[in-house]
């Protein structure tokens, strides 16, 4: 069995990389897959890149070259959920893509058109797991299970989020995870989203975003790696 972890960006993946034993690198449509042990289990990791035609590239390669039976994501979002901070983090319960907009044809807004879904549900199982270890783990942070917006845009904008909020209940906003979910959902292939916050996606979302990458990166690892540790 394989598990495959993505990331977005480098300060996503560099503790996963540095975890890993036995690591033989491929490169497959510009993308870095690094297949490798952690804690006794197969894995394959790798930098998808920003947003969501890089994160659907990225999964549909893990699930046919690498047969990723799993794909569980790390990384760090803005807070839409006003009572989230620096640091908290959000387990995905389901994902959609807030950009995706046919109002004008008579569809929802976040509907895609043709399709019978449009959120799309992460792995019970994995969610339990990451909740779990999430409250073994993260000290002094909220852990929430909630709905992650993904969208081709880096929002820092007060007004946005609190539309965002309003219209789609949504926890957080990132760039990749409902990519990443529709794929795992079109492939039949259990996934779950683990971010933590890195800025509120307000007028501040730039320069807090810079101050807390790190940070909150490596509170997203930490839960992939302690999900990895209880994983049969
Ligand atoms: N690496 C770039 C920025 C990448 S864009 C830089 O250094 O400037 C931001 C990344 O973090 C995306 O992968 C996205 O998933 C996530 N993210 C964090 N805060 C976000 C926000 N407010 N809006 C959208 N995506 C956000």
């Amino acid at each position: 069995m394989t598990i495959g972890i993505i990331g977005a960006m480098n300060e996503e993946i560099e503790a996963l990389l540095s975890s890993m034993i036995d690591i033989t690198k491929e490169v497959k449509a510009e993308i870095e897959y690094y297949r490798g042990v952690i804690n006794g289990h197969n894995v394959v990791v790798c930098k998808s890149g920003v947003g969501k035609v890089n994160a659907s590239i990225c999964t549909q390669i893990l699930i046919d070259r690498f047969q990723a039976s799993k794909v569980l994501f790390t990384g760090v979002a803005g807070a839409v959920d006003p009572t989230l901070n620096i640091g908290d983090i959000v387990i995905s319960v389901d994902c959609m893509q807030h950009d995706m907009d046919a109002t004008a044809l008579g569809f929802k807004e976040g509907e895609i058109p043709f399709m019978d879904r449009f959120i799309f549900k992460a792995d019970d199982a994995l969610i339990t797991l990451a909740s779990k270890v999430s409250d073994e783990e993260v000290n002094n942070q909220a852990i929430i299970k909630g709905r992650i917006l993904s969208g081709d845009q880096f929002v820092a904008n007060r007004e946005k989020v609190k539309q965002l909020f309003e219209k789609f209940e949504g926890s957080c906003t990132e760039m990749e995870g409902a990519a990443v979910a529709q794929v795992c959902s079109m492939n039949n292939v259990p996934f779950v989203i683990i971010r933590s916050i890195s800025d509120k996606a307000d007028g501040s979302a730039n320069s807090n975003f810079l101050e807390f990458v790190k940070y909150a990166a490596d509170n997203s690892y930490k839960i992939i790696v302690g999900m990895l540790e209880r994983m049969s």
